[in-house]
Formats: structure tokens, sequence, C-alpha cells
């Protein structure tokens, strides 16, 4: 008998942003497959086996998470947030479109989760209000010029842009691209929004002008979110919002 295998996402860091559904996955798995910081938010108990991997070996994990379903293993597939959002989600699909024949009669599931742009728009307001979309900054997998291309078209057309991965050691200066590109092209008020570690003890966010931004501000546990032009801070209040209605 061929096991099963839910592709879950556990949320930013606060365990009440974790559905039930995922909760009961988690409670009913055999075997935990992921990235060790994300595993590490999973109590231990008996009778469930940690596969803990480097967050580099994403096809290596979601074969490793394929293969103990196959045989017949009750396996969860831990993404942080949403795992449909870069992550292990689309890592696993490949996998299986890919990979081996057998692999097709497991029973997969993709569970959602809330993702770092929700999580951290809602603690700053409602930025997401209007048209927006996501840019994932880390070169690893698509060449800079792209992103940078993807970059400039979303501020020609005016929509609100969340970027996940903004800087890592390995890449320090991107970010600082990405900040001069802002001050170049968008007006100086322009708000910026650094939302380090939602939901967590070390939750910590910022919402600035870009001239007031800096690319020490950003590192990867930060999602940054760009406003639009209509963007705006609410007066006495420690609210940010994109309006409904778009001129
Ligand atoms: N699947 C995840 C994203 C993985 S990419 C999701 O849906 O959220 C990793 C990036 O997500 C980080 O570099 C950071 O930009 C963002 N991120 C994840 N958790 C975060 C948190 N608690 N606070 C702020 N940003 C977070």
């Amino acid at each position: 008998m061929t096991g099963s295998l839910s592709v879950v996402g556990i949320g930013p860091g606060n365990q009440n942003l974790i559905t039930p559904e995922v909760s009961d996955a988690i409670f009913s798995a055999t075997d935990l497959v992921g990235y060790s910081t994300y595993l590490k938010r999973i109590p231990a108990r008996p009778n469930l086996t940690a596969h803990q991997t480097d967050n580099r070996v994403e096809l290596e994990r979601a074969v490793q998470a394929l293969e103990l379903a196959y045989s017949g293993r009750k396996v969860v597939l831990v993404s942080s947030g949403d795992p449909g959002v870069f992550a292990m989600a689309s890592a696993l699909l490949e996998a299986l479109e890919t990979g081996s024949n057998k692999w097709k009669k497991v029973d997969i599931q993709i569970l959602p989760g809330i993702t770092a742009m929700l999580a951290a728009s809602s603690q700053v307001g409602a930025p997401l209000g209007h048209d927006f979309c996501a840019i994932n900054l880390s070169d690893n997998l698509k060449p800079w010029k792209r992103i940078e291309t993807r970059l400039r078209l979303a501020l020609k057309a005016d929509f609100v842009t969340c970027i996940y991965n903004p800087r890592s050691a390995s890449r320090p200066s991107q970010f600082s691209i990405v900040l001069n590109i802002l001050r170049k092209t968008c007006e100086s008020t322009r708000l910026i929004i650094f939302a380090k570690a939602v939901s967590t003890p070390k939750q910590n966010i910022k919402i600035l002008n870009i001239h007031e931004a800096e690319s020490e501000m950003a590192d990867m546990s930060t999602i940054v979110i760009i406003g639009s032009s209509k963007t705006k801070k609410i007066k006495g209040t420690k609210f940010v919002y994109t309006p409904r209605f778009s001129g």
C-alpha cells in the first residue's frame, strides 16, 4: 500500500497562524521532511520521524518525501508560510513530473498556509488592498536581469510589490540595486515597509519613505513591501493602506 504526502505551510512563525487542516496533517504524520529551521517549530513526539535537510536541496527533499510516501508512510513535507509561494509545492510537482512514474500513485495533497506577505500586510493595515505582485529576489534559480526587468515593469504598472528573499549574506548588493531603481523611478514620498520576522518575538516593522530606506534594513527574515503611488499612511494611526479605487 502506498502512503500519503501532504505538502504543508506552517505560516510565518506564530503557532496560532497554522491552519487546523495543517495541524491535523502533522498530528497524523509518521514522517516530517523539511528544512531544519522549519522542523524545529514542530514539537517532537514518539512515532514521528523528522528528516531534516539543508535549505538548498529542495529537489532531493521532494524525492525523499515521495519515496517515503510510496513506501507506505504518512509524510508531511514542511514549508514556511504557504507551500506554493517560493517553496516546496512547486519543487515536489517538478519531481513528480520528471521522476519515477510509480510516484504518481501516491496520494498527494497541498495544504495552504499564511504566506509572509499576508502576515506582514495585516500588521500594518491593508497595503495589498489594490493590485499587487510578488517577486523573489533570489537569483539562485533565475538570472538577475529577469528580476530587474520584472521589478521595473511592476513599478511602471504601479503595482504594490512584495519582495521575498530580499537580501542574504551571499547576495548583499542586489537589494541596494532595488533601492537605487526605486529612488530613480518613484516619487520620494513613496512608502516602503520592512517587515522582519513577522508574528515571532523578533518581529520588527519599519514604515518609511524610500529616501529613508537603507539596504541593511533587509535580511532573509524580512519581507519588503513597496507601496504603489496610491499607498498611504493614515495620520494619527499606525495604519497603511492602498485604496480599493485607483485613478
Ligand atoms: N513559503 C514562504 C516563503 C519562502 S521564501 C511563504 O509563503 O512565506 C523565504 C522568504 O519569505 C524570506 O526571505 C522572507 O522574505 C519571507 N518570510 C518568511 N517568513 C517571514 C516572516 N515571518 N516575516 C517576514 N518575512 C518572512
